[in-house]
């Protein structure tokens, strides 16, 4: 059942002052420099979007601010806070649930923090600025030995701010957690602009509660980031991969059950349904059967011994009810599988030019109802639709194939996320598994944590933002609104 239409207007703040975009454009560029103030432009436009574009999503703002560093940043929401101006912040823009997407006000981008300030191999710590980008934590880490876990799908742009903002996943998040779970500690401007840190370097501590952990997928709605303390771990010695594929999403799921009812580490456990495989088979670096029905991809980690034995395992657990099981070891190999993996969205939202896709979350054994459902529900809004995701997690990206030039397309689209969601919460799972709400799921929080969590949340808002200025109306839906 479809919540009743919620939106959060700018024009709800009343803007004591400035009147408009060119006042506040000459505001700031009092409080930073000219050159970090854009009212128009390539850079101004391309901040009105992110990953939702695929579904045709665009926002409005007045300006657009680059702050060099906390200072900045802290001075900038010192000035909105004062002017009652309204803040979207906005890291690399990759974010699939709108998050970034303004509304109106200042879009505050985290662009130019990029720097990396302290990397301690010994203790498998860095300290990294908010707008440094995902790829980039990931290739310092491992030029140190060590390796940073998260893994969302977009990390050439997606920022490591970002990454904590919505609090990513991806396939590793199976094995070593969600971002928070590699976040020791957070610099973070809260309203109305005051440095302050959560949390810190070391692993132990109650000595409050752990606002790190509150701030850390809090989606710039509590504070803006401006760094982060990462922990690492070491970097495996050995990887591997096996990859089988099946008639039906039944055999499949059973494939996957069959992986964690054995016990097997797997360090991911994704899939793909046979929507998504028609998508991007054909850049599959080796062959398969012909017409794959579903896929299940295992991967293991650890010493060479280790994963020897793991991928044994995988073939034990997958083979049965298989049409085919390969099993990837050498470095090359296993590269160019996971880059075609990364590439799996863009190839799905390349058939009809664009995609409504959601990454809802269910219970791992109700994954085939979900699978099924996702494509019964398309079926019912006369939609193309597939799904593909972390099996192991029981999260799927469930997809609707849409022309971005059709506009009836698109609403039915719109219609079907709605039963999707409806859909993953009648299966006792959450419209939400690592994206995160942003604007597109805020109608349907009060249904999925109830109406006391809901209002519970608008009350901590409150305590950190109490004018409401930070991304208001995303994630948590407002009072009034
Ligand atoms: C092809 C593709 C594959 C993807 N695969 C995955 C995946 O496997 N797993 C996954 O979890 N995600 C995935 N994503 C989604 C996306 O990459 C993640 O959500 C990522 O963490 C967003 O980071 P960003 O820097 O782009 O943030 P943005 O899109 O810029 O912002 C996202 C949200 O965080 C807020 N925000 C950003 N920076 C800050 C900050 N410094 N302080 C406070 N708030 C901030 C924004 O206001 C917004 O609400 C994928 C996206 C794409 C395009």
């Amino acid at each position: 059942m479809r919540p009743e239409p919620y939106s959060w207007s700018v024009d709800q703040h009343e803007m004591r002052r400035p009147a408009d975009a060119g006042e506040l454009a000459d505001r700031l560029a009092a409080v930073l420099a000219p050159g970090q103030v854009f009212t128009e432009g390539e850079k101004f436009e391309a901040a009105l979007h992110d990953g939702t574009a695929f579904q045709g999503l665009t926002g409005r703002a007045l300006v657009l601010v680059e702050p060099d560093d906390a200072a900045e940043v802290a001075a900038v929401m010192r000035y909105a806070y004062e002017a009652e101006v309204p803040i979207f912040t906005r890291g690399g823009g990759t974010g699939l649930a709108g998050g970034a997407v303004p509304e109106g006000g200042i879009v505050l981008s985290l662009a130019r923090l990029n720097r990396v300030r302290s990397i301690d191999p010994g203790q498998w710590r860095m300290e990294a600025e908010a707008g440094v980008t995902t790829a980039t934590v990931h290739r310092i880490a491992l030029e140190n030995g060590l390796m940073f876990p998260p893994d969302p799908g977009a990390g050439e742009q997606s920022t490591i701010g970002g990454n904590v903002a919505t609090n990513a996943g991806g396939p590793h998040a199976l094995r070593y957690g969600v971002t928070n779970h590699s976040v020791t500690g957070l610099e973070v401007v809260i309203p109305p602009g005051r440095l302050v840190h959560v949390g810190g370097t070391v692993t132990k501590n109650v000595a409050g509660l752990d606002l790190k952990s509150l701030m850390v997928g809090s989606e710039g709605t509590l504070g803006i980031v401006t760094a982060v303390q990462l922990r690492l771990v070491p970097a495996p010695e050995a990887r591997g991969v096996t990859v089988a594929t099946y008639s039906d999403n039944a055999s499949g799921c059973t494939g996957v059950e069959a992986v964690l009812a054995a016990g097997i580490r797997a360090t991911a456990l994704e899939f793909l349904d046979r929507g998504a495989l028609t998508a991007s088979v054909g850049s599959l670096p080796f062959d398969v059967p012909a017409d794959p029905g579903f896929m299940v991809i295992a991967e293991a980690d650890g010493s060479a011994e280790e994963v020897r034995e793991t991928l044994a395992g995988f073939e034990e657990a997958l083979g049965p009810g298989s049409a085919s099981t390969r099993t990837l070891v050498s470095r090359h190999e296993t590269d160019a599988f996971w880059s075609w993996r990364e590439g799996v969205s863009w190839a799905v939202a390349a058939q009809r030019g664009g995609k409504v896709s959601e990454d809802i979350v269910v219970p791992v054994e109700r994954l085939a109802e979900a699978v099924e459902g996702t494509l019964e529900i398309g079926h019912r809004h006369g939609l193309e639709a597939c799904s593909w995701g972390h099996a192991g997690d029981g999260n799927l990206h469930s997809s609707f194939l849409v022309d971005l030039e059709d506009p009836d397309e698109l609403a039915r689209a719109r219609e079907a996320t709605g039963n999707l969601f409806d859909m993953a919460l009648a299966l006792g799972g959450s419209i939400s598994g690592e994206h995160g709400v942003g604007t597109i799921k805020t109608p349907w929080v009060d249904a999925a944590l109830g109406p006391e969590v809901a209002s519970l949340q608008v009350r901590i808002k409150q305590a950190f933002d109490p004018k409401l200025l930070l991304n208001p109306g995303h994630k948590i839906p407002l009072p009034g609104a």
